[in-house]
């Protein structure tokens, strides 16, 4: 089976070496000509994405977001067009569910199906090979590409049709990052109570509050740094994503549209690059109180 990548960044360039570590064959097209001679030392093929599109039975991409997986496949000269029929594409990139929809359609006019298939984990998990995957798209292209997604993940699972894949991952984003909000307001009000966030943080994570964002996250806020990890920009993305589904399909997101123009705030302050727990900050502008 020929395999092509295109997207070599933070996530697809591990993700890359994890397939090559399985034997897979493997082309890889990136902008950034640094990565792609990275993952060509070991042991992949550097190829344009028409050379990838004509030349290979699946070809994955791992892209920033919607407009840049619709520009490389369906965009002039794209990749679409150079696919045979039969092949199959596979997107991991965390991107509209509606665009995967349109994609998806636009690909099966030509005989190629495709699976919608984000992952959670970030870069330490894409590093062991041990991210999540949401998959959407037909069983029979599931089952088949199952084996090749768990050279990169340990967790597979097929959420339903094209675009369950990005749905699952929105709900992921909006849980994500209305925790992160309610652990950063938690612990602000202990601090300005002269109550410390530390033993705060100790005396509830066993409780019904806590959770893996507070384990994560909380050393982060009680110890000021917020280096990412998940970067600000990344999630305001997902979470216009997910602000632009709900509003397609009739479900309002009060809670994620707060979170949003907070998150909205902390970008125009410049923390854009920042881990998103520095939705501590939000709240450390309003109340001029370091939380750590
Ligand atoms: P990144 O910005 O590090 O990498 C994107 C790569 O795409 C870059 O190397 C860039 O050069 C390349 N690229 C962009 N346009 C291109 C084009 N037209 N042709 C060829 N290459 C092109 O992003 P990332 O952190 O690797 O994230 C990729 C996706 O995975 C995003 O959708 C992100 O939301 C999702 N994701 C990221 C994380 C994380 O922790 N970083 C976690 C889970 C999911």
């Amino acid at each position: 089976m020929k395999i092509g990548l295109i997207g070599l960044g933070i996530m697809g360039k591990p993700m890359a070496k994890n397939m090559l570590k399985a034997k897979y064959s493997l082309m890889v097209h990136d902008l950034n000509r640094a990565s792609v001679d990275e993952v060509v030392s070991c042991g992949a093929v550097s190829a344009t994405a028409a050379e990838i599109g004509a030349s290979c039975d699946v070809v994955l991409t791992m892209l920033p977001n919607s407009p840049h997986v619709k520009a490389v496949m369906l965009g002039e000269g794209g990749v679409a067009g150079c696919m045979k029929a039969g092949s199959v594409f596979i997107d991991m990139s965390s991107i509209s569910p509606i665009a995967s929809k349109e994609i998806a359609a636009v690909l099966a006019e030509r005989g190629i199906q495709m699976l919608d298939a984000p992952v959670s984990g970030g870069e330490p998990k894409a590093i062991n090979g041990t991210l999540a995957f949401m998959v959407g798209g037909p069983q029979e292209v599931f089952d088949t590409y199952k084996p090749l997604l768990e050279t990169m993940g340990t967790s597979v699972v097929r959420c339903g049709e094209i675009g369950a894949g990005n749905t699952t991952k929105l709900a992921n984003q909006v849980v994500v990052a209305l925790n992160i909000a309610a652990v950063a307001e938690a612990f602000m009000l202990a601090k300005k109570a002269d109550v410390d966030p530390q033993l705060v943080f100790e005396a509830i994570k066993g409780g019904l509050a806590g959770s893996t964002v507070m384990d994560a996250k909380a050393p982060m806020m009680i110890g000021g740094s917020f280096e990412p990890g998940f970067k600000i920009d990344l999630h305001i993305k997902d979470l216009g994503n997910a602000l632009d589904t709900a509003h397609e399909v009739g479900s309002p997101l009060p809670l994620t549209a707060a979170v949003m123009e907070m998150m909205q705030t902390l970008k125009a302050d410049g923390l854009g690059q920042k881990d998103h727990s520095s939705l501590a900050k939000y709240y450390e502008k309003l109340t001029g109180t370091a939380i750590g």
